[in-house]
């Protein structure tokens, strides 16, 4: 990693730099693909509008979008001032770099990346993910992954884009741009803008054949302005078309790369990043209703209570994957009396908690997002009395604690949230009144 310069702005709120100062130009990594190689992106610049550039999810075979991202960072390294102020530009080169290095079009998994998202939040069913999924030239094949969002590099993607304005994944090679399916204005607006600047063909929509999981429907489906650019040749990395396109968009910024604007839930405003991570890991389903509008402290942190999590957003682990995150309420979530419950020989062992995970909520843990969304298992399955005043099967995780109703075969979250809403609200009144 070169840290080429940094400002205090990459720390802070965003910061429009005056003149004189340099603005933020850096690499850094964005975590590891599934065989272990580095997942890299470029940062250019400081402001409130995301833009990111994210290349190669398709591997070997479209190679030629890695150079161009390659090509893009020198461009953007000799000359940073082409990205307007009110701009953050990332650029990642591959987010599939296994399927680079072993010459394929899927991760080390076998799973084809632009299939694998859960696109089933947009008004489009047709989009949904599935297992059986269409690939290149329109092969069917079950590269679909084991469900929404299963990989490593999907789960990275995904996480990254929590405060992103626009999005543009490039692919290769069918020689036109498009936007996410479902119809989303801005999304359309970008794929035209690019188009234009880049002299590829606008398309409405990908025509060839039906794509479920992609990348595009799953940011549309976000209100991230989402677009493919599809280069005309499967090997050359058709710079000066896709510089064009990309300073078109930032010629246009203001517009196509909307600032982050608070979302309204239940007549409660929710930061953008903190509306989209409670949307994408499950909504009211996981963390139930927002209880109050955020509040942000002296330090810059803003959370918010939900009925089952409080949501945290840190602008110190802006450019991480915890930019949001649910606050470790489950470690202290323990039952007054509780009958610890024995486990599995086949269990999986946390070996930093020592706790097992198996069976119903093994399977609610992985795939509502898993050790970044809940953190590990810290106790054993036991039965305790669960909010609703029944006796059931329960487990404490990091950041939530989960219980089993048999009668619907659901798992739900206890209402950690609300416990924690009603105790600073009631810690807060406590002290007014003793200070009387
Ligand atoms: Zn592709």
């Amino acid at each position: 990693m070169v840290v080429v310069a940094a400002t205090l702005a990459s720390l802070g709120q965003s910061v429009v730099a005056a003149p004189s100062q340099q603005s933020t130009v850096r690499e850094f990594e964005l975590g590891r693909s599934t065989e272990g190689r580095p997942i890299t992106a470029w940062r250019f610049g400081d402001g409130p509008r995301k833009l990111v550039l994210a290349s190669n999810t398709h591997g070997f075979p479209e190679a030629n979008t890695y150079t161009l991202a390659m090509l893009l960072i020198e461009h953007f390294r000799a000359d940073p001032t082409l990205v307007p102020a009110s701009v953050r530009l990332y650029i990642i080169p591959s987010l599939n770099p296994d399927g680079l290095a072993l010459g394929s079009r899927f991760n080390a998994r076998g799973v084809d990346l632009n299939r694998n998202m859960n696109t089933n939040l947009d008004a489009c069913p047709e989009n949904d993910w599935q297992v059986t999924v269409q690939g290149a030239y329109g092969i069917v094949s079950d590269t679909g992954g084991a469900y929404a969002d299963s990989e490593v590099e999907s789960q990275l993607i995904r996480d990254f884009l929590v405060d992103a304005s626009a999005v543009i994944f490039f692919h290769s090679n069918a020689g036109n741009v498009f936007p996410a399916a479902c119809e989303h204005a801005p999304s359309i607006a970008l794929a035209q803008a690019y188009a234009a600047g880049s002299n590829y063909a606008y398309a409405r929509r990908w025509e060839p054949y039906n794509i479920t999981g992609g990348m595009h429907d799953w940011a549309g489906s976000l209100d991230i302005a989402a677009i493919i650019p599809e280069f005309i040749t499967g090997d050359l990395p058709e710079f000066e078309e896709n510089l064009g396109g990309v300073l078109a968009v930032l010629a246009s910024a203001e517009e196509l790369v909307p600032l982050p604007r608070e979302r309204a839930v239940l007549g409660i405003a929710l930061p953008e990043p903190i509306w989209r991570f409670w949307r994408m890991h499950g909504g009211y389903e996981h963390f139930g209703r927002p209880l109050a509008p955020a509040e942000t402290d002296a330090a810059g942190v803003t959370r918010q209570h939900f009925t089952n999590v409080v949501l945290e957003l840190d602008p110190a682990r802006r450019d991480t994957l915890a930019y949001v995150r649910a606050l470790p309420l489950g470690i202290a979530a323990t039952p007054r009396a509780f009958t610890l419950l024995p486990t599995p020989a086949d269990a999986r062992i946390f070996e930093a908690t020592g706790a097992p995970l198996y069976g119903a909520f093994a399977t609610v843990w992985q795939r509502a997002g898993g050790e970044r969304v809940f953190g590990p298992p810290v106790s054993e399955e036991y039965e305790a009395r669960a909010a609703d005043g029944a006796r059931r099967v329960m487990q404490q995780f990091e950041r939530a604690v989960f219980a089993y109703y048999p009668e619907d075969n659901t798992v739900r979250l206890e209402p950690l949230g609300w416990h924690d809403f009603v105790r600073t609200r009631l810690d807060a009144a406590m002290t007014r009144h003793s200070f009387q």
